[in-house]
């Protein structure tokens, strides 16, 4: 057989195999969808194959157009192509009150104190407030997918996350021990990854993402949220993928809350241990523990870039973590913050605002808020819809295409759109051909 032919032959087998095994892999992953596409592109990557060949015959160069097409498809893939725009940070002119937060004012309850001094200075968002207030709270009956046992299951471990938080502080009562930066670096860094958490980073705590005043917890409502720490530590805990798939279910919320559980008797373990050796330490947990922006300062130590839909994108986990901090003095090398393309790749794919079902997700341009430029989330809708159906939803971490495990196929997809705006554009379309642009929300 002619060298030509074999070379026709052995590319269009190296396609249609590269193509099964993704429809293996997609059974694995449970998108029957996915695979039953990837068949279909075998079975027309198999005629086509066969077809172009009867028809250009084998003796001539027009033989090699599809393969030259692919192989230059695959080269525009993984070359560097078109720039990588990180997060514009301006100079961030004022903290965020933490009484503002739609979480804190979701307890001012009419009547209360808290409820008469918030909203008569902020008259404005006593209407929608209340209209969310009104509805069952969430992981109690009276919600769309309310369902007992994972309620029950999540209620359990948030009930626990709230008694943990007298032990998020403590006093510091030997003298500091002698720390050398690199070696306390990698210590902590091994604490964390021994604990079973998945990517941890550090930052210099940027001031500006210090709640001003608390809005929630144990602290008196109200008082100024003085932490001057240096240092934050961040790690992520990935949730779980099929837990994920669940959303907008109650078996996404009961995995928020075992993953914010965990992440709570982590970062509490380590802020111990560091006062032990004589340095300040503070965890912040979930439920109402944060003095910080999770997010930015996640971003700061280098574990991702912010999404359209406001949760942070890890380049290994994507959207589908949650977050655990540590604030403290214990000096450390801090890490770089990271670009991998997240803000191309959210100006063209959109996913998240088309199925967001509250509209919560802007599918515009982003606006300038107190000096960062990112797209705005409308988070009242996204609470008040929480509430209507008694979960977290998630169909935002759910839908996005950086969520996928972080498998062979989907890796190199990553490592593509990391480089290339081509490849960018191409994994929108192969999301979207793959695993469908707008879901079908369950009834
Ligand atoms: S959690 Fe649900 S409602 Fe909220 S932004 Fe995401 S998709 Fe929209
Ligand atoms: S779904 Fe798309 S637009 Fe939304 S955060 Fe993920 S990558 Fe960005």
């Amino acid at each position: 057989m002619a060298l030509s032919i074999m070379i026709y032959i052995f590319s269009g087998l190296l396609i249609s195999a590269s193509l099964i095994a993704f429809a293996i892999v997609s059974v694995k992953e449970r998108r029957i969808t996915a695979t039953l596409r990837s068949i279909i592109l075998v079975i027309a990557v198999i005629v086509g194959w066969t077809g172009w060949y009867f028809l250009v015959g084998s003796e001539t160069f027009w033989l090699f157009l599809p393969p030259v097409v692919v192989m230059s498809g695959l080269v525009l893939f993984f070359i560097p192509l078109g720039q990588i725009k990180p997060l514009a940070i301006g100079k961030i002119t004022e903290r965020v009150d933490e009484r503002d937060t739609v979480f804190a004012r979701e307890e001012y309850l009419p009547g209360s104190e808290k409820y008469d001094r918030y909203y008569s200075t902020h008259p404005e968002l006593r209407e929608v407030d209340d209209r969310i207030r009104r509805l069952p709270e969430l992981l109690e009956p009276g919600g769309r997918y309310y369902d007992e046992a994972p309620a029950g299951s999540a209620r359990a471990d948030f009930r626990e996350i709230e008694d943990m938080t007298s032990r998020v502080d403590g006093k510091v009562t030997s003298p500091p021990a002698p720390a050398d930066p690199d070696w306390m670096t990698a210590w902590v860094k091994e604490e964390l990854l021994s604990a079973r958490a998945d990517e941890v980073g550090i930052a210099k705590l940027n001031p500006m993402y210090v709640y001003s005043h608390v809005g929630r917890g144990p602290e008196p409502w109200g008082q100024p949220i003085e932490n001057r720490h240096k240092y934050a530590i961040v790690f992520t805990l990935e949730m779980n993928y099929h837990e994920v798939e669940t959303a907008p279910h109650l078996s996404i919320t009961r995995e928020t809350a075992r993953k914010y559980k965990q992440a709570a008797v982590v970062s509490i373990n380590l802020a111990k241990q560091i006062r032990e050796l004589g340095y300040p330490a503070r965890a912040h947990i979930a439920g109402s523990n944060y003095h910080l922006m999770l997010p930015p300062v996640a971003c700061d130590a280098g574990l991702g870039e912010l999404g359209r839909m406001g949760y942070l994108i890890s380049p290994r986990l994507g959207a589908r973590v949650r977050l655990g901090a540590i604030t403290t003095d214990l000096q450390l090398q801090t890490d770089r913050p990271v670009t991998f393309g997240v803000q191309d790749f959210c100006d063209k794919c959109l996913k998240c605002a088309i199925n967001c079902p509250s509209g919560a997700i802007p599918s515009g341009p982003k606006t300038d808020i107190r000096g960062v430029e990112k797209w705005a989330l409308h988070v009242e809708r996204c609470i008040h819809y929480w509430r209507v159906i008694g979960t977290d939803c998630g169909l935002c971490m759910k839908v996005c295409p950086y969520s996928h495990p972080p498998t062979f196929f989907h890796n190199l997809v990553r490592a593509g759109c990391r480089r290339s705006s081509f490849a960018r554009r191409v994994a929108v379309w192969g999301d979207d051909f793959f695993y469908g642009r707008k879901l079908r929300l369950p009834g």
